[in-house]
């Protein structure tokens, strides 16, 4: 599993995140975070699933991480690469510790990101400020016009 980067002073930006072979929108809340396995594996998480995406199995090509958590590849529904995975069972050794509790993971190498900006458009939207048990606009906007919504950049 994944936790958070203690050493970001700045906080934690809510971000967007974008298949960076096709540009189609994975997820509009996701963090920056590292592997608590091996923490100078960085990554990107999500608490929410993610819009766009498919499971793929794949035997060949098992998942290595440094521990025993199950996992599953999350490739992008649009072009079927591969851009992360999902923690189907956490092992004994996260789950001691402290993680952020995301079950969506993202590679940093396959998606791109985009700061959110917070409901007044004046600053960035922080984790803080996100309510996790309330669905938000945009993901609402998006997940019901998933075809609808590009990232321009
Ligand atoms: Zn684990
Ligand atoms: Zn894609």
């Amino acid at each position: 599993m994944v936790k958070t980067p203690q050493t970001l002073s700045t906080g934690r930006k809510v971000l967007l995140l974008s298949c960076k072979h096709c540009q189609t929108l994975l997820t509009d809340r996701a963090m920056k975070a590292m592997l608590v396995a091996r923490p100078s594996v960085h990554l990107y998480s999500t608490d929410w699933e993610p819009m766009n995406c498919k499971s793929a199995v794949d035997e060949q090509d098992r998942l290595r991480i440094s521990c025993s958590c199950e996992l599953q590849r999350t490739a992008c529904s649009c072009c079927g690469n591969i851009v992360g995975y999902y923690i189907v069972h956490p092992c004994n050794r996260c789950i001691s510790q402290n993680t952020n509790g995301h079950k969506w993971v993202f590679h940093l190498e396959d998606v791109e990101e985009v700061s959110r900006l917070n409901l007044h458009g004046n600053g960035y939207l922080y984790w803080d400020t996100l309510k996790s048990n309330e669905p938000d606009d945009l993901l609402f906007l998006v997940k019901s016009y998933p075809n609808h919504i590009v990232i321009n950049r």
